[in-house]
């Protein structure tokens, strides 16, 4: 079942992540140490090397690769929720390499930041909070009323 909810943006956050970080742990961490439990984020800049997931929908599970070489980050575009009574952040990312070549995918562990400029906007609403989705097999937002 999908549903739409109105939320109010708050506060921009806006910087550099740190060189060999770990792309989706660096965001994670962010969220996590300023409380941030809705949000957007994009980010620009360039890996060292990747790993992008890839979501199996007739075995119903993540499938993952490397890309072990140097590329740049055309594009990250992600949201921040609740999983697990955590910020949990869910982040796309379209990555290129030296001859303009694109991969994408769902951005998972293994990610090393060589420099990144982002963006984070933090939203205020109701709770979204990820839990198993039976349609899917996946994590997805719900909603707990009266929060
Ligand atoms: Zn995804």
């Amino acid at each position: 079942m999908g549903f739409l909810k109105e939320i109010k943006k708050t506060n921009v956050l806006m910087g550099r992540l740190r060189h060999g970080a770990d792309l989706l742990d660096e965001i994670t961490g962010i969220c996590t140490d300023r409380d941030i439990r809705l949000g957007c984020v994009e980010a620009i800049g360039a890996v060292t090397r990747a790993r992008i997931g890839f979501y199996d929908q007739e075995k119903r599970e993540y499938g993952y690769y490397n890309i072990d070489e140097p590329l740049e980050i055309t594009n990250l575009t992600g949201n921040i929720s609740i999983k697990d009574n955590s910020p949990f952040v869910h982040a796309h990312v379209t990555l290129a390499d030296s001859t303009g070549r694109a991969y994408g995918g769902h951005l998972a562990q293994g990610t090393i930041v060589f420099a990144c400029e982002c963006v984070i906007e933090v939203l205020e609403g109701p709770a979204f909070e990820r839990g198993f989705d039976r349609e899917t097999g996946l994590s997805l937002w719900s909603i707990k009323e009266g929060g």
